[in-house]
């Protein structure tokens, strides 16, 4: 990488995940441990990027400055912190796995065991970067992630261009090592007009770095 190339660049992440409340205690939440994100802000960080760290609920030692993080709980929440940044960042990195719906009415008190069937209405929860990419800027990069279980190279190419996005990183949780809660990551990076580049497994860390990597020469190019 260029030494000085992330230096004061404002970069926004989102990481792990977001919880949904149906109750004051029951929530709709997902696996994600948030690592992937908290890897790449702490690379950023260390190469002098300027982060906006947006994080949902995680339990994460992490070497990122910790009053340089925004807490969040839900979707919206993350969606509300996010877009009063969306004017100001050259690179976005959506790494949070945003829940897509949340429970149309959270109810004040603990729902009660009634009948032998419980119906919950959800609604449509703001795709962050979806919106980021309505009003992104010819200077502005984003970068997405894709988890998919089947026909994975299809659905990452839909997701780059509705989402508008630079990149999107894939990733399955099919195979060993890959994807949600480890320490490890086996990522293909595809990019408008570009084959797909494929990385060995590796550490989250070095995921991080081969992502920044890419992105840097991409840019530059
Ligand atoms: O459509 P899907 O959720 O699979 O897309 C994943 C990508 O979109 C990830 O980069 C994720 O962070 C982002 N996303 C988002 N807001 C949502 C849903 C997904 O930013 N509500």
């Amino acid at each position: 990488m260029i030494n000085n190339f992330w230096i004061n660049k404002k970069v926004l992440i989102t990481a792990g995940p977001t919880k949904e409340y149906l109750d004051p205690v029951r929530f709709i939440t997902n696996e994600s441990s948030g690592k992937m994100g908290y890897a790449l802000a702490e690379k950023l960080d260390e190469l002098g990027a300027e982060v906006i760290l947006i994080s949902g609920p995680v339990q994460i030692q992490s070497e990122f400055p910790c009053d340089k993080i925004r807490h969040v709980v839900t979707a919206l929440e993350m969606y509300e912190e996010s877009k009063a940044h969306f004017g100001e960042i050259d690179v976005a990195i959506f790494a949070a796995a945003v829940a897509d719906y949340r429970p149309l009415s959270e109810s004040k008190e603990k729902i009660k065991k009634k009948g032998e069937e419980l119906t919950i209405t959800f609604i449509k929860n703001p795709d962050i970067a979806y919106e980021f990419g309505k009003v992104k800027k010819l200077n502005q990069i984003s970068i997405g992630f894709a988890l998919e279980t089947n026909d994975i190279v299809f659905h990452a190419k839909e997701k780059l261009v509705k989402k508008n996005l630079n990149f999107v990183v894939i990733n399955s949780p099919n195979l060993q090592g890959e994807g949600f809660g480890g320490d490890t990551n086996r990522i293909s990076i595809l990019a408008k007009h570009k084959s797909i580049t494929n990385f060995e497994l590796k550490s989250k860390k070095e995921v991080a770095n081969d992502i920044l990597a890419y992105s840097e020469l991409s840019i530059l190019s």
